[in-house]
């Protein structure tokens, strides 16, 4: 079975990163900076990422204001992703759908399940202190006029497009890793960190992986969703789309495949806000806390749990030996995120500041869909959390890829 086979790879890639990493240091590595040498390619491209870069492309995707789906600045920054993406190499293509929703219901809460289970979203048990969360409809919270003012036009149903591009692997074109964020946002805001920081961690992916001189032996997709904040619309498209086309050459006898078959898919939403819980009176610390990390989530009661387990795993072992400041954990409780319509296909996780039920639903984060998440609210601690994940995955997936460098 397909399935058995990716935990098998992956269970091997983990045990090989802990099995190399015991040997050097018991083999007497220098210091822990031997960890990975200049000969190891995958730290190579890790130390591609910088912050600067990162932080310029979220900046970037901020001048659509909040990208909100179904307008015209919704399509401009889908244009301006494309054109990114083309000028690092990296070919794109487009995802059509239709998004007509239903009248909004009347009277619907945002409790979240708690008040009904005891338990968050995703099935986490919330602690501590919660404050309420939300999305903000009020263009009056926003004091930037000029950002209040781009942010006007309203949503209307129709047609939709978001892009993905495509690194093709040399020995196993036909299987593929899929790294993706959402490019939408709301809350009359800038959406910068829901979901620019996940944009950019992907574009920056996009951009390194096609680098001249980088060979991977599977295929890498970057994608950016759309959609999902009005329900994770644009990841379900691609799926509906896509799930039967996977592993197929067309046209036959080409070398080509459309669709590589899936071996998993990692999602970035919100990476950069990892201040703690809120305190008893409400308030926030300002300061990036010490302790923070970035939260590696798979779904217990999904159908592919256990190989969303083993990836997620993949990434804490990337972590540990490519990551600069912060260290990842793993979780069980994803949920309400664009890895959610693969996670019962495939093994599928979501990378984040924060846990998604227990956390970010306690009021964690609270510029979450709201007019203050724009570029000049965060700090370089805060991107850099960003930039720790982007090294995260981009370790994992160069090493499940077979990434070599070509001299
Ligand atoms: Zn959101």
């Amino acid at each position: 079975m397909r399935s058995n086979a990716v935990i098998f790879s992956i269970l091997c890639l983990v045990a090989g990163l802990a099995t190399q990493a015991v040997a050097e240091r018991a083999g007497g590595a220098a210091t822990p900076a031997a960890q990975a040498t200049d000969a190891d390619p995958v730290k190579v491209l890790v130390d591609r990422l910088d912050l600067e870069k990162y932080k310029a492309t979220i900046k970037g995707l901020t001048q659509f204001g909040d990208r909100r789906q179904g307008t015209d600045r919704n399509r401009a920054a889908v244009d301006w992703i494309e054109a990114q993406l083309k000028s690092y190499g990296c070919p794109t293509e487009r995802i059509k759908y239709v998004y007509d929703p239903p009248p909004p219901a009347p009277g619907r809460g945002n409790a979240g399940g708690r008040v009904t289970t005891g338990l968050a979203p995703g099935g986490g048990r919330p602690r501590g202190v919660r404050t309420p969360t939300g999305v903000n409809t009020d263009p009056m919270k926003q004091p930037d006029a000029k950002l209040r003012a781009l942010n006007m036009p309203p949503t209307t149903p129709g047609p939709r497009e978001e892009v993905y591009c495509t690194k093709v692997g040399t020995t196993h074109p036909d299987e593929m890793y899929i790294v993706s964020g959402h490019m939408d946002g709301h809350g009359w805001g800038e959406a910068a960190n829901d979901d620019g920081s996940g944009t950019a961690i992907v574009m920056e992916l996009a951009r390194i992986f096609s680098n001249p001189d980088v060979r991977t032996e599977r295929t890498i997709r970057f994608a950016l969703w759309n959609n999902e904040e009005t329900g994770l619309n644009g990841a379900r498209a691609y799926v509906a789309e896509r799930q039967a086309l996977q592993g197929k050459e067309n046209p036959p006898g080409s070398g080509r495949y459309p669709e590589p078959t899936w071996l998993g898919m990692i999602q970035h939403d919100m990476m950069l806000f990892d201040h703690g819980a809120p305190r008893a009176d409400g308030t926030m610390s300002r300061e990036q806390r010490p302790e923070a990390d970035v939260n590696v989530e798979f779904q217990a009661n999904s159908k592919f749990a256990a190989q969303s387990q083993a990836l997620a795993w993949a990434l804490e072992v990337a972590n540990d030996k490519y990551a600069t400041d912060y260290p990842a954990s793993v979780g069980s409780h994803m949920t309400n995120t664009d890895s959610t319509p693969f996670m019962e296909v495939v093994a599928a996780i979501s990378v984040r500041e924060l846990e998604r039920g227990t956390q970010v639903g306690n009021g964690w984060d609270p510029q979450w869909h709201q007019p203050t998440d724009v570029f000049t609210t965060y700090t370089d601690q805060d991107f850099r959390l960003g930039l720790n994940a982007a090294q995260t995955t981009l370790g994992a997936v160069a090493t499940l890829t077979g990434a070599t460098l070509r001299k």
